[in-house]
């Protein structure tokens, strides 16, 4: 077992010296003291982001006051910086607004997908989405005299045979948030196309992981949101894609005053203004969007195809000591081996899962767990390294050698 560590250390040490991204570690102000391996909950601080917070404070704000939203491009926020998302998407600009929450977004996408399929009956989601997304498809469906069904991506193309005609939009997630898997977005996309249907991707696990072509495969409407791998900060703004070919028929269910033709004419009536900006809802949460902004900066010059490379080769190296330094104590992989079927997470399930993440978390290492069983370790990278990895892996051994053995506590907690 020493001989295992100490290969897998000086591999990791290999790896890290060869990296060609390892710069970018200090665009981020990480603690000295942690591995962070759940930026895919809650990204770290961007380096850019103290300063820039505190100019939109205290000048922006503290001297400029009101006449910030014309002069320091406070009006523009939701749109200049839904183009900056655009541009790790996939996304050609002016189809990408920023403001609300991806829970808001995903009502606001399903809602027009429905609008623009009205002979439609059918919404499919993914019985695995994200608890938000599977209430809100439901929520949805209700208004609209819908119904949902459940689909595994897997068996979205049976399913399209029989009941395609039917099918309004189908909503998934090119990343399972729970197991990693990373699932086939262009043959999901053109599956739901060849019956008529409309897609929707949350890209919460995926934007700014991996490189997204929402505009080449044709994707009718993405969200997602700013706290993850975005390093957005707690509750940054999400986002919403709406394809070019959508606007003009695009129907808003939340017709706020920002999302009017003439916001400042104080018209009787609601007339949508034309392009993404009908998405606009209320006024934008601009110490959030400017903060959300700053961050994006930490993708400067970074080629999203570098970012997916070293992120496979992270799971790939951290799937490695699992299957041989944690397999013999009982944690077994669920996150795919296939890179083409990986995301930017590798879980772990353990029955002790619960006590193990809290040990580990004693010892400085910092991931989340998924209950009941769970482990997930996310790496993002733009900072995270091989050697990161091996640290977590070692003291995951120690604790769990040390942890009394017996039933596994009742699960409990949030699935979030
Ligand atoms: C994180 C996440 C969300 C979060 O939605 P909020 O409205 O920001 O709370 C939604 N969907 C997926 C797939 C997620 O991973």
């Amino acid at each position: 077992m020493t001989t295992a560590l100490t290969t897998r250390e000086e591999q990791a040490a290999r790896l890290d010296a060869a990296d060609p991204l390892a710069p970018l570690r200090e665009r981020f102000l990480l603690p000295g003291d942690v591995v962070y391996l759940d930026g895919n909950s809650l990204g770290p601080l961007p380096a850019a982001v103290p300063a820039a917070l505190a100019d939109v404070v205290s000048r922006q704000w503290g001297t400029d006051l009101i006449r910030s939203w014309n002069d320091n491009g406070w009006w523009e926020a939701p749109l200049r910086i839904g183009d900056a998302i655009g541009s790790l998407i996939g996304a050609a600009p002016g189809q990408t607004v920023a403001g609300d929450s991806t829970s808001v977004q995903l009502f606001t996408a399903l809602s027009a997908a429905a609008a623009l399929r009205p002979d439609r009956t059918l919404l499919v989601t993914d019985p695995g989405h994200f608890p938000t997304d599977r209430y809100l498809a439901q929520a949805v469906a209700e208004r609209r005299a819908l119904e949902v069904r459940r689909v595994p991506p897997a068996d979205l193309a049976p399913f399209l045979a029989a009941e395609g005609a039917r099918v309004a939009a189908v909503s998934y997630a090119p990343v399972d948030f729970r197991t990693g898997e990373l699932y086939d977005m262009r043959a999901l996309t053109d599956a739901a196309h060849r019956v008529g249907a409309l897609v929707l991707w949350d890209l919460c696990h995926a934007a700014g992981a991996l490189p997204l072509h929402l505009d080449t495969l044709g994707v009718d409407f993405a969200v997602g949101c700013g706290y993850k791998f975005l390093n957005g900060g707690p509750g940054a703004p999400g986002y919403l894609y709406v394809a070019r070919r959508h606007h003009e028929a695009f129907e808003t269910p939340l017709t706020g005053w920002n999302g009017h033709a003439d916001p400042f004419g104080l018209s009787r009536e609601y007339a949508p203004a034309p392009g993404i900006a009908r998405a606009r809802i209320g006024t934008p949460p601009i110490l959030s969007l400017l903060a959300l902004e700053a961050a994006l900066t930490v993708f400067d010059g970074v080629d999203m195809a570098d970012v997916r490379a070293k992120s496979l080769s992270l799971t790939a190296f951290f799937l490695d000591c699992a299957g041989e330094l944690l397999a013999p104590l009982g944690f077994a992989p669920v996150t795919p081996s296939d890179p083409a079927r990986r995301g930017s997470h590798v879980a772990l399930r353990h029955p002790h899962a619960r006590r193990l993440a809290r040990g580990l978390a004693d010892r400085g290492v910092i991931i989340d767990m998924r209950a009941p069983d769970i482990l997930r370790f996310g790496v993002n990278a733009l900072y995270t390294t091989h050697q990161d990895l091996f640290s977590a892996a070692r003291r995951l051994l120690d604790v769990t050698r040390e942890a009394p053995q017996g039933p596994p506590p009742p699960s409990s907690g949030p699935v979030t």
